[in-house]
């Protein structure tokens, strides 16, 4: 049998759109902001072609993904069709996908060593492009995890800069079974001691604690699609 999604999924998923933009509205309401500084990141990994185009003829046009190949294949034939689409990765990139990940992101958040930062700009300069980048973090200092340690986002930041990187911001995953709270404050903190205005952090599950404490982007995937089949 063919998985297809029910007929229902079309309107369902404007109805999550629009319920997930009003709790961010909520959010920010409560933390005395403007809903308008914060950007809601859809996080469109592994959604079939009937979401996508669900989800932008609900008029959303702020994707992230993980993965550079499979974005290629979601995006790169529809791009020319949707002037206002914005692409963000997500995922750790390897340095021999960097040219790609430049061809078709429009910002790529998950900056987290120098030889990516110098993979990055020797791709710029060939293809006339400026990369702009988060730099990811890991809050967690978890082994396992992608992101520069703490002590190294000053320098990683300075490094990119002089490579002709444009450094936006910060992104951070706390870890799983942590309360995310003060791992949001300390890349909060990070940001302002760095001068950076950008803070990608909040996912379905915290969004609304991440705009309490200043996120600029939430990353959200499942609370937009429902939960996901795979990674
Ligand atoms: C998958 C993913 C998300 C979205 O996760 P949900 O819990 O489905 O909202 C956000 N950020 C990153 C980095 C991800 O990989």
């Amino acid at each position: 049998m063919t998985p297809s999604l029910p007929a229902s999924s079309a309107p369902s998923i404007t109805a999550r759109l629009e319920g997930v933009r009003s709790r961010i509205a909520d959010a920010c309401r409560v933390a005395g902001r403007d809903p308008a500084s914060v950007t809601l990141t859809a996080v469109s990994k592994t959604q079939p072609p009937a979401a996508i185009d669900a989800i932008l003829a609900a008029g959303q046009q702020v994707f992230g993904e993980n993965r550079v190949q499979e974005a290629q294949g979601r995006w790169t034939a529809r791009r020319p069709g949707l002037p206002g689409l914005e692409l963000r990765l997500i995922g750790p990139l390897q340095t021999n996908k960097a040219a790609e990940a430049l061809a078709l992101f429009d910002v790529i958040e998950t900056l987290d060593r120098e030889k990516l930062a110098r993979a990055l700009a020797t791709a710029a300069e060939a293809s006339g492009m400026t990369p702009r980048v988060l730099v990811q973090v890991n809050t967690g200092a978890e082994p396992q995890k992608a992101g520069v340690p703490v002590d190294g986002v000053e320098g990683l930041i300075a490094r990119a800069r002089d490579l002709g990187l444009i450094v936006e911001g910060l992104m951070c995953i706390p870890p799983v079974e942590a309360d995310p709270g003060p791992h949001f404050d300390l890349l909060a903190e990070l940001a302002r001691r760095n001068g950076l205005a950008v803070l990608s952090m909040g996912m379905s599950g915290d969004f609304e604690a991440a705009v309490a404490r200043g996120a600029t982007h939430v990353r959200v995937g499942s609370a937009l699609f429902g939960e996901r089949i795979g990674l």
